[in-house]
């Protein structure tokens, strides 16, 4: 019985790759290579193509018994997804829409779902709870809601079992760093900040600091991505034994202001890291933290690299040896 990941050579793909290979869990990867590193997936055996190729789904299913599907390949930079919704419409929804009927057409009934915190939008109260109101503020996290709800209504008419994982700020790297972060154009700020650690860049803009939090900076759950990795390991184990589908955020619990990353940053690499207050960034909420509570009790999910110094120096140590990320 194998496991496909669909993106698994994209970021948080690929770190799911080695976790389930450390797992001992027979893995095939399907991946575009459109914002995916070959490389990131350390020999597994690998597809290249996309979810809406019939046919190589149809080999993939054919030539392996897959028993379940985690899904990473979609598209998931805000911004764009702003300027131009109906690429995010047709890659995220339309893609998922082919992947879950060839589901279907092979019988197989269980699928985990990269989803995000963009799908609340504007949150009621901190921290997020997952019956909290979902109102996206753009076209990515409306794309991904979607595609959630789409999933439940296919386990109510088919039986199809899914678990949703809403991740808040995904980062970090392999600890033992075989694998890291490695974004063109890169948008995140834990990355861009060590991009000037390395003299990549000269300064990082901090997007506003009149927000209504501790320092005026924005406040953000950071989770190691093999942490994030680890639950989505659960997440198929608890669809394997209980069958039952489920919706879960994924963060630490604790928030960090865009100034304090940058300062723990200072602290990891011993550079004086220059920041400059910048504008606003559109659609960005003051603060985002998430209540992992639900993933805790239910799937016996166990952060174990809770530290954002940690999370940060696995992040460091990759971007130093790799300056130019896969291509180093
Ligand atoms: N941010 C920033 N400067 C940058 C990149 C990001 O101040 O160069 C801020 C951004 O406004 C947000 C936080 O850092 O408040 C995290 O942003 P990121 O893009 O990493 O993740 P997001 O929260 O958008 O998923």
């Amino acid at each position: 019985m194998a496991i496909l990941v669909v993106g698994g050579a994209g970021y948080i793909g690929s770190h799911t790759v080695l976790y389930l290979q450390d797992q001992e869990e027979e893995v095939v990867v399907l991946d575009s290579l459109e914002t995916g590193h070959l490389e990131a997936t350390l020999g597994a055996t690998f597809y290249e193509g996309s979810i809406e190729d019939e046919r190589i789904l149809d080999t993939i299913f054919t030539k392996h018994t897959i028993d379940s599907v985690i899904h990473f390949a979609a598209y998931s930079l805000v911004g764009e997804s702003v300027g131009n919704p109906l690429k995010y419409y047709e890659n995220n929804v339309l893609g998922t829409y082919k992947l879950v009927k060839k589901m279907q057409e092979y019988g197989v009934s269980r699928i985990v779902f990269s989803s995000t915190a963009a799908t609340y939008g504007e949150p009621v109260s901190i921290p997020i709870k997952e019956s909290d109101p979902t109102i996206p503020t753009n076209p990515y996290g409306e794309t991904k809601l979607a595609i959630e709800r789409m999933l439940k209504w296919c386990d109510q008419a088919y039986g199809l079992k899914s678990v949703c994982l809403r991740y808040f700020n995904a980062a970090g790297a392999d600890p033992k760093g075989q694998i890291g972060e490695d974004h063109t154009p890169e948008s995140h700020l834990i990355p861009i900040v060590l991009q000037v650690s390395l003299n990549q860049r000269e300064h990082v803009q901090i997007f506003g600091e009149d927000y209504d939090t501790k320092d005026g900076s924005c406040v953000r759950d950071y989770i190691h991505v093999l942490d994030l990795a680890q639950a989505h390991y659960l997440a198929v184990q608890s669809l394997r034994e209980k069958d039952e589908s489920a919706i879960y955020n994924l963060g630490n619990g604790a928030g960090f202001t865009v100034k304090e990353v940058i300062d723990t940053c200072r602290d990891v690499t011993g550079h004086n890291i220059p920041a400059q207050v910048a504008p606003r960034r559109a659609g960005d909420p003051a603060t985002l933290i998430a209540s992992s509570e639900l993933a805790k009790k239910e799937l016996g999910w166990r952060p174990a690299y809770p530290s954002l110094k940690e999370i940060i120096s696995h992040a460091w140590s990759w971007h130093q040896a790799h300056p130019n990320g896969f291509k180093s």
